[in-house]
């Protein structure tokens, strides 16, 4: 074939494949459109997962009747004029590209009247042509309707995902939209029955029961607004208690100067917030306003715009993670309870001695102190006494009294709030945790020479592992030389493994450590940090006498982060007196 320019439509056609994949992009084009309108009501209505209809009615400025075919012309925009207007883009459209593309693939009408105009006008369009247009009443905004979308691109259609999934694609398009705007109403009705709607009273948390749900928001925490005066950079919005939390990050939603945006290092810098107060694996839920200076970031990456490129990424990066670091310490209070809260309270020992008023005071015995007394057999790990200024810190849970030990697994505690169950190992890990990085940070020792060094036999990859990270393991107080062919001998372990029998402790520590996944020496350093303390933690199984558990919970009282272990897995339910008042039918 000859080397020829394409006919008008087709190159149309082939440009809207980028814009207008599947019905809701369509949803997303004319909703964006409404509110570079300045609309405060948006309504949109389906049929047929938006393949038979799409309308999108806004009250917004309208269009001059004269201007009105314009709109739907290629590169045709009332945003943008010069190319410097890029770098400094206030509107979520530009590229003057949506109405050219739905036309082309789609029958369309357009309903507007622009605020100064005394009467409406009327288009219609079929595959990119006009083929009408009149005057006609109607109140001042824009009413787009879409018919019969990619009727003339069989093989879009084809590709087309099932009715359902449209709709809820459509669905989650507007939601979006709905929490970046609470300030707009928006309203959804598919094949006439209302699925959505919010009331544009501005507030986000209200668009978020619409969207989340109730139970959902109640567990969320408020991130910011926090400024940051060097670089402008503002992040707020909410995000989920430790406890509530996720196996995908779909449900991290990221807004940037109130568009929507997708990108995998920010979802990353929302997630490593939580660290050590979620499992690996698990995922927040969250929805975070980040709002800058629009010449900071690059909108025009890709057609649909969800992508954007920041001028600064890292600056971007460290906002938004501490922004949500901050909002999940300063709440990290929130032991899991059996009824959810209805607010999260601030200090949580203070919320819940407030229940006591309502019950007859439970007698709190204040144990003493008394000298801790090793009693397990050597060989199983034990509680420890704490560092001599442990009991200087600052509670982080209410003073508890023990009432015994359930299935040699949980601690059974009181507090006048209600009862706590307690993970013995889960709590303890939490612990040696924290007491470790406190060592590490005021450079105290932590090795602790054996009394006998002893030989280890090890496999081949340990004992490669060992030899590539000789350093890491050096700094944290494991001194191993290697000792014939897969034998290695220990001189000093790590001071919070010397309780126990030494030999099975490190072969505990080091067994199946993986190399691969854990890239980088910091990474090797923090995973085997979490399996000492994993190792020289109480087991579950283990059975503690009354003065090894009160040793346990007064350290624990004092843990700055008391709520997990450091996998981030609870280490305390709480059943509220209310609850169980409610549930033996007192209340
Ligand atoms: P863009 O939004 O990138 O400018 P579009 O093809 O989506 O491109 O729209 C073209 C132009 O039509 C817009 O710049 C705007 O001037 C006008 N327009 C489209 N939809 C509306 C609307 N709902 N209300 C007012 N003006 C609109
Ligand atoms: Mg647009």
């Amino acid at each position: 074939m000859p080397i020829q320019i394409l006919p008008e439509h087709v190159a149309a056609q082939i440009a809207a494949g980028e814009v207008v994949e599947r019905p809701a992009s369509v949803v997303k084009e004319l909703i964006e459109n409404a509110l570079d309108a300045q609309a405060r009501s948006i309504r949109v209505e389906v049929q047929g997962g938006g393949r038979k209809l799409i309308r999108v009615s806004d009250d917004g400025c309208g269009i001059p009747a004269e201007e009105a075919p314009l709109a739907f012309a290629r590169h045709a925009t009332s945003k943008l004029q010069r190319v410097e207007d890029l770098d400094n883009i206030q509107t979520l459209g530009f590229r003057g590209e949506a109405l050219a593309s739905i036309a082309s693939v789609a029958r369309v009408t357009m309903l507007t009247r622009h605020v100064d105009a005394q009467v409406g006008t009327f288009l219609r369009l079929e595959g990119g042509h006009l083929l009408e247009q009149r005057a006609q009443g109607t109140p001042h905004g824009t009413v787009v309707t879409v018919e019969d979308l990619f009727f003339n691109t069989p093989a879009r259609l084809k590709f087309l995902k099932a009715e359902a999934t449209e709709r809820r694609q459509i669905e989650s398009v507007i939601m979006r939209y709905a929490m970046a705007y609470p300030e707009v109403r928006f309203s959804l009705s598919q094949d006439g029955r209302p699925s959505f709607a919010t009331s544009g009273n501005g507030s986000l948390a209200d668009v978020l029961v619409e969207t989340l749900g109730l139970e959902i928001v109640r567990q969320l925490l408020p991130v910011g607004p926090m400024a940051n005066e060097k670089a402008p950079i503002a992040v707020y919005g909410y995000t989920s208690a430790p406890t509530l939390h996720r196996t995908t990050r779909a449900y991290i939603t990221l807004f940037v100067n109130g568009r929507y945006i997708q990108d995998a290092s920010l979802t990353y810098a929302v997630a490593q917030a939580y660290h050590t107060l979620m499992p690996e694996d698990r995922y927040p839920i969250a929805v975070l306003m980040i709002v800058m200076p629009p010449s900071e970031v690059d909108v025009n990456v890709h057609p649909t715009k969800a992508e954007v490129r920041f001028h600064a990424p890292e600056v971007v990066f460290s906002a938004v993670q501490r922004a949500v670091r901050r909002a999940v310490l300063g709440a990290s209070s929130s032991i899991p309870t059996l009824t959810p809260a209805a607010s999260e309270p601030e200090q949580p020992w203070r919320a819940l001695g407030a229940v006591k008023s309502a019950q007859p005071a439970l007698k709190l015995t204040t144990e003493d102190s008394g000298r801790y007394t090793q009693q397990m057999p050597p060989e199983a790990p034990s509680i420890a006494a704490p560092e001599a200024d442990w009991a200087a810190r600052p509670r982080s849970l209410p003073p508890m009294r023990i009432v015994g030990q359930l299935a040699a697994t949980y601690i059974v505690a009181e507090a006048p709030a209600g009862m706590y169950l307690i993970d013995q190992h889960a709590a303890h890990e939490r612990i040696l945790y924290e007491q470790y990085m406190r060592d590490q940070a005021r450079r105290k020792p932590i090795a602790q020479r054996t009394l006998q060094p002893f030989s280890l036999t090890l496999p081949p990859e340990t004992l490669r592992l060992i030899e590539a990270h000789s350093e890491a393991l050096r700094a944290l107080g494991f001194e191993i030389e290697p000792f014939g062919a897969n034998t290695v001998r220990v001189h000093a372990v790590p001071a919070a493994l010397s309780k126990q029998n030494p030999a099975e402790a490190v072969a505990e520590v080091l067994k199946d450590l993986e190399v691969g996944k854990a890239a980088g020496e910091s990474a090797f350093e923090a995973q085997l940090i979490l399996r000492i303390c994993k190792a020289a933690a109480v087991k579950a199984g283990q059975i503690l006498s009354h003065s090894e558990m009160s040793e346990l919970l007064r350290q624990l009282e004092r843990c700055e982060h008391p709520l997990s272990c450091p996998h981030g897995r609870p280490t305390l339910i709480h059943i509220s007196a209310a609850q169980l008042a409610k549930e033996f039918g007192r209340a």
